[in-house]
């Protein structure tokens, strides 16, 4: 397999290519490293290679690698799969921003929990912990993410959380063969944006994986969520939490 640290090259020069053709600074676009199913070395060798952002989609994972990588004091931790309300508390003690919020009662129970957490003089003195909510754009039945239709209340239930902060939205389009089918799912959460309050409410838009991050920067992506480019093909799936 090629090395980590020359899949990440050539994922950053991916991520600069499609910044200039769409006439954006490349540094506007941060890559979150998706280690999923990957060991805890194979996240250190991309962490000495200069990767900082990492992503995983499930609580208990995430939190037995960053045990495993405490050493690392300015890594950071994206949780990026679906999370359950049960384990909320958990991945509270690792992450630093959770992509896929997506409902009320959820966000109410992070909120909480995050304010818990930063009353504890025991614990480090944290900064407000970073939400984005996962849009179901292709209305899927099978995905996660809230609805179109019901993003105006969740934003403003996450706005009423002290401990909080909402970073912006996410999505995961369909899978399409082509990349090129990726883009009106995210054109879609660019509009999305722009109908609930643009940038200055909603600066970061996580979207773009492997197979599209090129169609997602084009369309206005800050944050791209790249795996398989980066620490090789899954050889297991990852079984439902
Ligand atoms: C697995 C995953 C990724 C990375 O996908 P690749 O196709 O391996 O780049 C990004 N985002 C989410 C939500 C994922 O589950």
């Amino acid at each position: 397999m090629e090395d980590i640290g020359e899949a990440l090259a050539r994922v950053r020069e991916r991520i600069a290519r499609a910044a200039e053709e769409a006439q954006r600074d490349p540094n506007s676009i941060r890559l979150v490293a998706v280690s999923k199913t990957k060991p805890a070395d194979d996240v250190r060798r991309a962490y000495l290679a200069g990767q900082r952002d990492f992503g995983e989609n499930y609580v208990q994972e995430l939190v037995e690698k960053a045990a495993q990588l405490v050493d690392l004091p300015d890594l950071r931790w994206h949780l990026v799969g679906h999370l359950q309300r049960n384990k909320v508390k958990s991945a509270l003690e690792v992450v630093s921003c959770v992509h896929s919020v997506d409902g009320t009662r959820l966000a109410r129970e992070l909120g909480k929990r995050a304010a818990a957490m930063q009353e504890d003089p025991a614990l480090r003195e944290r900064a407000r912990l970073s939400v984005l909510v996962e849009v179901n754009v292709g209305g899927e039945a099978q995905k996660s993410g809230i609805a179109p239709a019901e993003l105006g209340p969740l934003l403003e239930t996450i706005e009423q959380e002290p401990a909080l902060q909402l970073s912006g939205l996410m999505a995961v389009p369909p899978h399409t063969p082509d990349p090129e089918g990726a883009r009106p799912f995210f054109e879609e959460l660019a509009r999305l944006r722009e109908r609930h309050g643009g940038v200055a409410r909603l600066p970061e838009l996580s979207m773009g994986m492997t197979h599209d991050l090129e169609q997602a920067v084009l369309a206005g992506a800050t944050i791209v969520r790249v795996g398989t480019a980066i620490f090789g093909s899954r050889n297991h799936s990852v079984a439902p939490q």
